[in-house]
C-alpha cells in the first residue's frame, strides 16, 4: 500500500471553500478510489472498491483503531465486502465504505460529521454513505446538510433491522431445505446469539413458525424480553456455542466461528445476521470438513441494504420485500455450487458474486 499524492487539486487551498480540508489519495491496487481526509478534529477515510454495478454504497463506521494502518485494513475489507454483498443481492450498487476515526474524549459531533460529509461530497455521488457501527440516523441528518449522497435518514426507508432479520430467516429456511429436505423450522431448536435489533426480529419470525429458541446476550434486559415474548430459554453468553440445538444464529459480533467455538458446536446449520462470522477463511473449510452447513453472512444479511433501495431507487415496499425473499434462492444456489464443486460455502458465495459482477457491462465512471 503506498500513498501517491497529497491533496487533490480541486480541493486544494486555492479553490476549496474549506481551507483546512486536506485530502490524500491512496494508491491501492484493485480499488477504484481510496482517500483520507483531515479537516480540523476530523480524520476520515473513504474507499470505493467497485462501481461496476452502480454507485458504491456502504455505511460510515465511527471507531477508534490502534493505528491508521488498522483502520485502512478494515476499510478495504469492508468496502470489498459491500461489492460482493450488493452483487449477490442483485441490486444495482457497487461497494464502498467509510471510516471516521473517533477523536479522543469529548468531541463536536456536528463538526466531525459535517467535515465527513464534505469529504463524501468530493466523490460526486460515486460513493453513497449511510449509518454503520457507531453512527446513527441523527449523524446522517448532519451529513445530509453538506451532501445529498447519503441514505438511512429518518422517515425514509427506516430501520433496516426487520428486513435484515427477514432475509436471515429466509436463508435459514433455505438451509433447512438443503439439509433436511423441508424448509420448515417448526420444532427445530435455534441457538440465537444477540437479542438486539436483528436478533429480536429474527426471534419473532422464528417464534411465529413454532421454532424453539435458546438465547444469549450480554445485556440481561434483551434476554428477558426474548424469554417473556417468545418463551425462549436463556443461557450464559459463553454457553451458546455448545447447547443442543439444530441451528446456531450469530446476531451479535463477528468472528464467533473460530478455533475455540467450532469444536463446541453440536448444530448442523449456521445462519445469522452478524457480519464477518468466520474469524478466518480457513474456519469455512473446517465447517465444511465437519459437515456443518454455513450460509455465508453477506448473502444472508443483505435484507437491510435491499430495503435501502426504497430510499435510493424509489422502490415500492413490495418490490424490496420480494427481493429480500430472493435471498432464499441465492443461498440455495450457493449450497449447490459448494456441493458440486467440493468447496466451502464462503468460496461458493464469492464465486457467485464474481460471476454476477462479470455478467454486467462495466459502467464505471471516470475518476473525478
Ligand atoms: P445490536 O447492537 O442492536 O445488537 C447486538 C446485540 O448483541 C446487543 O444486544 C448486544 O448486547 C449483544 N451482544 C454483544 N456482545 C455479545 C456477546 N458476547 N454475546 C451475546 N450477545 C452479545 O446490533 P444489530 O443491529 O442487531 O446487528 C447485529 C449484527 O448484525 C452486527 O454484527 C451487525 O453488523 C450485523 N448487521 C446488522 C444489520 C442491521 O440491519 N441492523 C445489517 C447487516 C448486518
Amino acid at each position: 500500500m503506498t500513498v501517491s499524492t497529497i491533496c487533490v487539486s480541486r480541493w486544494d487551498h486555492a479553490t476549496t471553500p474549506f481551507p483546512d480540508m486536506h485530502i490524500t489519495e491512496l494508491d491501492i491496487p484493485n480499488y477504484e478510489r481510496v482517500a483520507s481526509c483531515v479537516d480540523g478534529d476530523y480524520r476520515g477515510f473513504v474507499a470505493i472498491h467497485s462501481t461496476r454495478l452502480g454507485p458504491a454504497v456502504g455505511g460510515t463506521r465511527l471507531w477508534k483503531y490502534e493505528n491508521e494502518e488498522a483502520a485502512i485494513k478494515d476499510l478495504l475489507r469492508l468496502a470489498r465486502g459491500m461489492t460482493y454483498k450488493n452483487a449477490l443481492a442483485g441490486i444495482p450498487f457497487g461497494g464502498g465504505k467509510s471510516i471516521v476515526l473517533r477523536p479522543d474524549g469529548e468531541f463536536d459531533r456536528e463538526k466531525v460529521f459535517r467535515a465527513h460529509a464534505r469529504f463524501v461530497d468530493t466523490f460526486g455521488g460515486r460513493y453513497i454513505t449511510a449509518e454503520d457501527v457507531g453512527t446513527n440516523p441523527d449523524d446522517m441528518a448532519i451529513v445530509r446538510q453538506e451532501t445529498k449522497h447519503v441514505a438511512g435518514l429518518r422517515g425514509l426507508s427506516g430501520d433496516p433491522s426487520p428486513f435484515t432479520a427477514r432475509g436471515v430467516f429466509r436463508a435459514m429456511q433455505a438451509a433447512a431445505k438443503y439439509r433436511w429436505g423441508s424448509e420448515s423450522l417448526s420444532g427445530k431448536t435455534i441457538a440465537l446469539q444477540g437479542g438486539g435489533n436483528v436478533g429480536y426480529h429474527l426471534a419473532a419470525n422464528l417464534h411465529k413458525v413454532a421454532a424453539r429458541l435458546i438465547v444469549s446476550d450480554v445485556d440481561a434486559a434483551k434476554v428477558s424480553k426474548l424469554v417473556g415474548e417468545f418463551g425462549a430459554m436463556a443461557v450464559a453468553p459463553d454457553e451458546i456455542y455448545s447447547v443442543d440445538a439444530d441451528v446456531y444464529a450469530p446476531c451479535a459480533l463477528g468472528g464467533t466461528i473460530n478455533d475455540d467455538t467450532i469444536p463446541q458446536f453440536k448444530v448442523e446449520i449456521i445462519v445469522g445476521g452478524a457480519n464477518n462470522q468466520l474469524f478466518e477463511e480457513r474456519h469455512g473449510e473446517e465447517l465444511q470438513r465437519r459437515g456443518i452447513l454455513y450460509a455465508p453472512d453477506y448473502a444472508a444479511n443483505a435484507g437491510g441494504i435491499i430495503n435501502g433501495c426504497r430510499e435510493l431507487l424509489g422502490w415500492e415496499p413490495s418490490q424490496s420485500t420480494a427481493k429480500v425473499d430472493e435471498i432464499y434462492d441465492t443461498v440455495l444456489a450457493i449450497f449447490r455450487t459448494a456441493t458440486t464443486e467440493g468447496i466451502p460455502t464462503y468460496k461458493a458465495a464469492d464465486r457467485l458474486a464474481e460471476q454476477r459482477l462479470g455478467e454486467f457491462p462495466d459502467i464505471r465512471q471516470q475518476s473525478l
